[in-house]
């Protein structure tokens, strides 16, 4: 290994004594190459014993000089060499010519010849120079034959020049694998070396995806833990207000603010789960125009206190049923009407929906400010904004429109807009949605909540945080006030606890200290006595990630749902459960 590295350094340092045009690639070697080549002609100059020898193979040498020269300067090398090769088939020509044709020692340089154009050029330079050494062989054979070379008397004086031929030509075939063995296992060390270096940098860029990832889960978990509360307090609260517009009021701008705090929590969720690639649709058979409907309305308290004109129309033609992600197709028209509507100051906003046969185009029209025309190519990039002045006078992430064109591209379809600085625009997207047969009837979730409300059904709440717990507490006595309810900490202490006592119901957390919420259902669901490994338990988790949410759900969880949630629902899934299972 040191050897190795002296001997490179040895080499390095002889490479940077070498002309600038030759230090790279196969150029030391080509010079050095010629410039052992110069001295062993002036030598055959002298020790050649036949008529011009001394005169061709000076010439020869000069010639040499000369192309490395004309390289330094600039001349291709390939060309050169082509030169070179090209005089030194004339020279060994005449050497063998003049020295016994077919018979000369001098005819062993000629097998040479094609070695530098083969290793410097290419392959098929080096076929061809040994096509031409071939014809030339076979020319001066032939010329022996029939007499035409003139003839040579062998003498003493050429036993010595014959032996340097032989041995010069021997380690040249010696020299030239050695070189070419040597610039291989070169190219191969860098190559390893190289191949060394990408590999750290991916580990590197998998272990810095790997913390993102799990950064953003848990600022995300962290996010919507408290806004669980905030939520659903809110909406105990305005259930037992009853006529106090005032204070229902106030919790209405509550609820607002932060019904718009999570839209802004799963705008980065969304895209961060987007870009690894883990955002999933989950269709369903629903009604198209109810929930076109509820987009829109959801934006009536906000135009209220604007004066807008906002409108919606649907095609009468629409398919009444359709199959696809209900709530991604509610989050692009959420994004795109409340986009509409902040970009808006007068005029109108119009929602209109169109079949489209096939298909079915939803397409949001303003009369707003518009977008430059040289922003528009950059608007469906991420944190892009028409302008700088946009994110100070109103707001936003740039994130809502990145997110849309994902969102209709996972649902099979396309997106696009129109705009026009200061008279409007029209954002669209068309899905490729056909008529679907209304499903079976499930009684929805909502409306069948709490017909049990006086049976004494015993509760266990598995929550870290004790706020969560108390609201899990309040809407499931709400719904049903004869219920015995149990709250612990942890994972360990559920499992214990369920040991201990017969529960209907487990509402389990899946972030938690000492054990999570995954290994205590594996733990429940592993339990000898049926009464324990049997318990209904709802997972009720503020952790959105689809792959942790999938070991949840293989644990055994007969069903979770995600926090901030709605009381309402809650109780309704909880009910369902409840009369399913008894
Ligand atoms: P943001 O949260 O900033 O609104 P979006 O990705 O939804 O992010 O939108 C990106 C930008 O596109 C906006 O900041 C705005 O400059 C421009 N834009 C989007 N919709 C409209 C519209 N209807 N009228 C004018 N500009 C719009």
């Amino acid at each position: 290994m040191n050897r190795n590295t002296g001997l490179e350094q040895w080499a390095s340092r002889i490479v940077s004594w070498v002309p600038v045009a030759f230090q790279q690639g196969k150029m030391p070697y080509v010079f050095f190459f010629a410039l052992v080549l110069m001295p062993v002609l002036l030598m055959f100059a002298v020790i050649s014993p036949y008529p011009y020898a001394s005169v061709i193979f000076s010439l020869f040498a000069v010639f040499l000089l000369l192309l490395l020269v004309l390289v330094d300067r600039g001349m291709s090398l390939n060309r050169a060499i082509h030169m070179g090769t090209a005089l030194g088939a004339i020279v060994l020509l005449y050497s063998a010519w003049v020295s016994g044709g077919i018979h000369s020692p001098r005819l062993s340089w000629l097998l040479l010849l094609p070695l530098t154009p083969f290793y410097v050029i290419n392959r098929r330079a080096g076929i061809f120079w040994l096509a031409v050494v071939m014809a030339l062989q076979l020319f001066i054979a032939v010329a022996s034959h029939l007499a035409w070379v003139p003839v040579f008397e062998i003498g003493d004086e050429h036993v010595l020049s014959s032996f340097m031929v032989y041995t010069l030509a021997t380690c040249v075939l010696i020299v030239v694998p050695l070189m070419y063995d040597h610039m291989y296992r070169q190219a191969l060390d860098a190559s390893r070396s190289h191949q060394r270096e990408l590999e750290e940098r991916r580990e590197e860029l998998e272990h810095t995806s790997q913390m993102r990832e799990h950064f953003i889960a848990t600022v995300s978990h962290e996010l919507r833990t408290p806004m669980n509360a905030i939520l659903g307090f809110n909406a105990l609260l305005l259930a037992r207000l009853g006529d106090k517009p005032e204070a229902r009021k106030v919790l209405n701008h509550t609820r607002q603010s932060a019904d718009h705090l999570m839209t802004v929590i799963n705008d980065i969720l969304d895209y961060s789960q987007s870009q690894a690639g883990h955002l999933v649709i989950q269709p369903e058979t629903f009604e198209l125009r109810k929930t076109v409907e509820h987009a829109f309305e959801l934006f009536f308290p906000r135009v209220k206190s604007m004066d807008l004109a906002y409108r919606i129309e649907l095609d009468e033609k629409l398919p009444q049923w359709v199959h696809t992600d209900r709530h991604r197709l509610m989050q692009v028209l959420v994004n795109l009407l409340g986009n509409a509507l902040k970009f808006t100051h007068q005029g109108q906003v119009v929602l209109r929906v169109e079949w489209q046969n096939p298909g079915v185009m939803f397409a949001v029209q303003d009369t707003g400010i518009g977008i430059a025309k040289d922003r528009q190519a950059e608007i469906f990039n991420r944190f892009s904004q028409a302008n700088g002045d946009i994110q100070a006078l109103y707001g936003g992430n740039g994130l809502g429109l990145a997110i849309s064109r994902t969102l209709v591209q996972l649902l099979g379809g396309d997106i696009g807009f129109a705009s026009e600085p200061g008279q409007g625009s029209r954002f669209w997207f068309h899905l490729p949605l056909t008529a679907c047969p209304e499903p079976q009837q499930k009684p929805s979730a909502a409306r069948m909540a709490v017909q049990t409300a006086q049976l004494p059904w015993r509760f266990l709440i598995v929550d870290d945080h004790p706020v969560n717990r108390l609201l899990a507490r309040q809407v499931l006595q709400n719904a049903w006030p004869q219920s015995q309810i149990v709250e612990v900490s942890d994972g360990q202490q559920a499992v214990d606890t369920l040991c201990q006592q017969p529960f209907d119901l487990v509402l389990m957390d899946m972030v938690m200290p000492v054990m999570d919420g995954i290994v205590a259902t594996r733990t429940i669901r592993a339990q000898g006595s049926a009464a324990v490994r049997d318990v209904l338990i709802l997972g009720l988790t503020a952790n959105v990630n689809p792959v942790d949410l999938d070991a949840f759900r293989q644990e055994g969880l007969d069903d979770v749902m995600l926090k901030p949630f709605e009381p309402d629902l809650l109780c309704a899934k909880v009910e369902h459960w409840l009369l399913e299972r008894n």
